[in-house]
This record gives structure tokens, C-alpha cells and sequence, in this order.
């Protein structure tokens, strides 16, 4: 079960995979895309200066008509040893465009974070591609927060950079995902624009009962003010972690202590409620 009471199908992929079924699970995954069967939901990403919610993650979900609710985690990987995360991340990217026009037409400026992955970066064409959906779907790229992860920039960091460095240039403002858990140094690090570092969830879970992840949370906060950057917490799950990391100083927060993911009606229901 997951914290929303989805009951979840155990599919392993992986294994499925080692059964020459690669194939044909591409063919699901595409037919999902084809069919609609993928769905986002929405995280709220509170504001700690101003107490408000600000922005939202958009995270994928499959709704399988056999299998039922699969987690990303079942499903993503497999897509990005594939390839096919590139035509996962075009429709993510299409939904949230839309879905954040929407939200801005109707005088809700939400900022929508988007995860890319690492194969997205080795896709030359995804910053033209990514211009033709915003304007198709008359959206700002100032909306949006990327967020991708270290691991994306080792593999081949010279065209990953250039990617991102694009990307940057056409307004969409970049997060670093699951800081402190790659193997990034610090010199990559000045190399690329970004806007965000988002400490991994693993360090905020363990903060209280773990000095040295309450050390590190520390120091990517500081490091991230260092560098003119902002900072956000991920796995918030307690009072105690939230008033910790509001006492160090981090300017956002994320996770179950503050609301799961939401479908975007429900995250509307939500908000109203919050704000009232
Ligand atoms: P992530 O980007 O690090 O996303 C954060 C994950 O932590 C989400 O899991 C979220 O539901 C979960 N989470 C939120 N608050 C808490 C909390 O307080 N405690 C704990 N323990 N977990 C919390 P989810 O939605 O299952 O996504 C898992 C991963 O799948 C994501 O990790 C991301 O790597 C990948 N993913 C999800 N959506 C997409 C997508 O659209 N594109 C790509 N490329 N990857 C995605
Ligand atoms: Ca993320
Ligand atoms: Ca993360
Ligand atoms: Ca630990």
C-alpha cells in the first residue's frame, strides 16, 4: 500500500524484461501513452518565508486497466534502459504545460517542477521540442522548475551541459535532484544554471535520530545560500523535521508532513481548504 491507500500490483518489471518481454513492455508503455492510461499527480512544495504553497512536483503514475496503480519506480527505470522515457517525459511535459496554463489562466500561479531524466539530456532536440509544446500549450517557461539529478551529468557531462545550458536560456529555471547522493563535484556544479539544490529525501528522513545527516542537511543548505542558490527539503515527514530545517535557514519544504502527491482536482480541493 502507498501513503494514498492505492493498492499497488507487485509488476517487476525488471524481472519481466529478463524474460525477453522487453518488447512488449515498450509496447505497453507506449500504448499507455497512446491510451491516456498515464496520469500526474501533484506534490505541494511549501514556501517557508511567506508560509504559502508556491509551487507543485509533477509526479507520473500508471494506471494500468490490468495491472492497476503502478509507482513510478516501477515503471521509470525500465523506460529510461529502454529509451522510452524520452516519450514518457514529452507527455509528462505536455501535461504539466497544459495543466499549468490552466492553473495561471484561472489566477492560481503555481510553479510546476518537472523530473527529467538522464537519457532527456543526451536528447538534442528536447529544447526545441520543449518550445513547441509551451507554445502550444500558451505556457511560460518561468513556470517551470527542472529538476534532474547529478547521476544525469556524469554519464556524459559535456552534452548534458549543453543541454541544460539551453534549456536555460529558453527561462526554465533548474533544480539538482537527490543533492548529496551522486557523485557531482562541486566544480560541475558551478559549471551548470542552476537555480535550486533539493536535498534528498534519505538525509531529511534520518536528520533527527542521525547526526551526520543532520550535518550534511546543514551544509547543502549553506552551501546552496554560498552559491546564491535556493533550497529545497524533500521527505518532510514530521513536525520535527520541519521545524528543524525551518531553523537552518531552508527556504522550501516537500512531503507527507505538509500532503502527499495529489491528482490535480484533489490538489485543488486541497488548496482552497489550506488557504481558507
Ligand atoms: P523523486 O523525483 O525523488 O520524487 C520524490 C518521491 O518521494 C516521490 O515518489 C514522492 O511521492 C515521494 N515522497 C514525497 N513526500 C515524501 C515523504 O515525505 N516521504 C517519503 N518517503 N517519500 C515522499 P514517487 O512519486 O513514487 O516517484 C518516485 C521517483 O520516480 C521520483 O523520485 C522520480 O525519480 C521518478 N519519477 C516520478 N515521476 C517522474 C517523471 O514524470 N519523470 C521521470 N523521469 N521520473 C519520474
Ligand atoms: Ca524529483
Ligand atoms: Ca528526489
Ligand atoms: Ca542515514
Amino acid at each position: 500500500r502507498t501513503r494514498t491507500g492505492c493498492a499497488i500490483y507487485d509488476v517487476n518489471f525488471e524481472a519481466e524484461a529478463e524474460n525477453h518481454n522487453r518488447l512488449s513492455l515498450t509496447g505497453e508503455l507506449r500504448q499507455a501513452i497512446e491510451e491516456n492510461q498515464l496520469v500526474l499527480h501533484y506534490q505541494p512544495r511549501l514556501d517557508l518565508a511567506s508560509g504559502a504553497i508556491t509551487g507543485v512536483e509533477a509526479l507520473v503514475r500508471w494506471q494500468h486497466p490490468v495491472r492497476g496503480f503502478i509507482p513510478p519506480d516501477q515503471f521509470v527505470p525500465f523506460a529510461e534502459q529502454t529509451g522510452c522515457i524520452r516519450e514518457i517525459t514529452q507527455w509528462v511535459a505536455a501535461r504539466a504545460f497544459a495543466q499549468c496554463a490552466q492553473w495561471h489562466a484561472s489566477g492560481r500561479a503555481l510553479q510546476v517542477s518537472i523530473n527529467l531524466s538522464a537519457r532527456d539530456l543526451l536528447d538534442p532536440e528536447l529544447p526545441q521540442r520543449c518550445a513547441a509544446l509551451l507554445a502550444g500549450h500558451g505556457a511560460s517557461p518561468q513556470w517551470f522548475l527542472l529538476e534532474i539529478t547529478e547521476r544525469a551529468i556524469v554519464d556524459d557531462p559535456a552534452r548534458a551541459i549543453e543541454t541544460v545550458t539551453r534549456l536555460h536560456e529558453m527561462g526554465f529555471r533548474l533544480s539538482i535532484d537527490d543533492f548529496g547522493t551522486g557523485y557531482s563535484s562541486l566544480a560541475q556544479l558551478k559549471r551548470l544554471p542552476v537555480a535550486e539544490l533539493k536535498i534528498d529525501k534519505n538525509f531529511v528522513m534520518d536528520m533527527a535520530r542521525d547526526a551526520d545527516d543532520m550535518t550534511i542537511v546543514r551544509s547543502v543548505i549553506d552551501l546552496a545560500h554560498n552559491m546564491g542558490l535556493s533550497v529545497v527539503a524533500e521527505g518532510v515527514e514530521t513536525d520535527e523535521a520541519r521545524r528543524l530545517l525551518y531553523d537552518m535557514g531552508c527556504d522550501h519544504l516537500q512531503g507527507y508532513q505538509i500532503c502527499s502527491p495529489l491528482p490535480a482536482a484533489q490538489l485543488e480541493q486541497w488548496l482552497a481548504r489550506t488557504a481558507a
